[in-house]
């Protein structure tokens, strides 16, 4: 049965086309620049690359082609083939904590709590409606971003704020990047062959959250009311006091929303080092001296290794720590900076097996006191697999 996994954002498409009688991939592609001058798709199959510059007016066309192409280049043989469609859905607010079947209440919610997720929550939609437009009544499925954190308790998502705050106006802590914690949560569980089990999740990409998991259920995770906080990231600053935003208002003649932008989007690696937000030029301008590069990658283990250490105690000890998203599965230095500031918690790795990059690996020795992976994310199999589960009970 073939299911396709969508990721709609703000001007682009991603999708992937899965046999789920085996879990394969099909197809996989991206139609960027929608509604922008110079848009494109290209679609990978078969060990093939196809690339186009193509007008792509709106996500409707994006779909429309998307569909077109599928046929034209053979991939699947009629549109019946496809039986259900998985959507990537960033914010679900307190009202989801599992996958749907989208409904017009999904879709109605999804433009209710736009504020919330400004950016994605607006193009969630625009992706469900072209594809309603397109395949008619075919099954829907939503796969939020925040359901997995839905599992904290009062506690941990409340900030010590006036209670008004959280009341009225929804403030607390949602978290993000949960559907690869529990794709990783759900990894282990096939690992360590039980349900019954402490870990830390280490989704460390150009974006990035720690997420502390018990018995495959989240009690904390370090992003917040939105992904600026937590650990450092590739642009973001992670947590901050946030009395310095008044602070450079003043000194930079910004206003609030243009300093919050500057936190997510010109701090983190590329803020401190003034160079890039990518993991590899901060490494390769390490290896050529570069100080300030040395001292971003130096803050970027710090934040990391603070959540882990919080979450450690939260959790009073671990049975693994696990490595995931560009950073984790492939930054050899980034993961043995962490794991040598860990030590102190008994975690040994192996310096050889930590060269591989990019595929599932145990790091840690025989000895070590925590078992640490490297477990590649798979979301949009994660996406797949939820959409395929909620169509067959229907
Ligand atoms: P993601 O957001 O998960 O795609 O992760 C992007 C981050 O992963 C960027 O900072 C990349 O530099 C980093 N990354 C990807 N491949 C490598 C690699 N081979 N070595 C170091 N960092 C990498």
């Amino acid at each position: 049965m073939k299911i396709i996994s969508i990721n709609a954002g703000s001007s682009s498409l991603k999708f992937t086309l899965f046999e789920m009688d085996d879990e394969s991939i099909i197809a996989t592609g991206l139609f960027e620049r929608i509604g922008i001058e110079g848009s494109k798709y290209t679609i990978k199959y078969n060990g093939e690359k196809i690339e186009q510059e193509i007008e792509l007016n709106d996500h409707t066309d994006a779909v429309k082609i998307l569909l077109e192409k599928l046929i034209d280049l053979a991939i699947i043989k009629s549109l019946d083939e496809i039986k259900g469609v998985g959507h990537r859905l960033v914010h679900g607010k307190d009202k989801y904590s599992q996958s749907v079947i989208i409904t017009d209440e999904v879709i109605n919610d999804l433009e209710a709590f736009k504020e919330f997720a400004p950016l994605h929550n607006p193009a969630n939609v625009l992706g469900i409606k072209a594809f309603k437009e397109a395949l008619g009544d075919i099954p829907m499925v939503g796969v939020f971003d925040t359901a997995f954190h839905q599992t904290m308790t009062e506690d941990t998502y409340l900030y010590p704020v006036p209670y008004k705050w959280y009341k009225e106006y929804g403030v607390r802590k949602y978290g993000f990047h949960g559907t690869s914690h529990r794709f990783i949560a759900l990894s282990m569980k096939k690992i360590l062959r039980k349900e019954n089990f402490k870990m830390i999740s280490c989704h460390i990409g150009n974006g990035g959250s720690i997420c502390a998991i018990k018995d495959m259920k989240c009690v904390d995770t370090s992003m917040g009311f939105t992904p600026l906080a937590g650990i450092m990231m590739g642009t973001r600053s992670g947590d901050i006091d946030s009395s310095i935003i008044p602070y450079v208002m003043e000194k930079e003649g910004k206003n609030a929303s243009e300093v919050v932008d500057d936190l997510n989007k010109i701090s983190g690696l590329l803020g401190m080092s003034e160079y890039s937000n990518d993991m590899r030029d901060i490494l390769a301008k390490i290896e050529s001296g570069d100080e300030k590069a040395k001292l971003a990658e130096k803050k970027y283990v710090r934040r990391v290794v603070d959540y882990i250490a919080q979450y450690y105690v939260l959790l009073g000890g671990v049975d693994a720590i696990c490595f995931t998203a560009g950073v984790g599965e492939n930054s050899v230095p980034v993961r043995k900076d962490i794991c040598e500031a860990l030590s102190c918690l008994g975690v040994k790795i192996d310096l050889e097996l930590n060269n591989k990059r990019g595929e599932f690996v145990k790091l840690s020795t025989d000895d070590s006191k925590i078992a640490v992976y490297v477990i590649p994310t798979d979301e949009e199999l994660l996406i797949a697999r939820d959409t395929l589960s909620l169509i067959r009970n229907r």
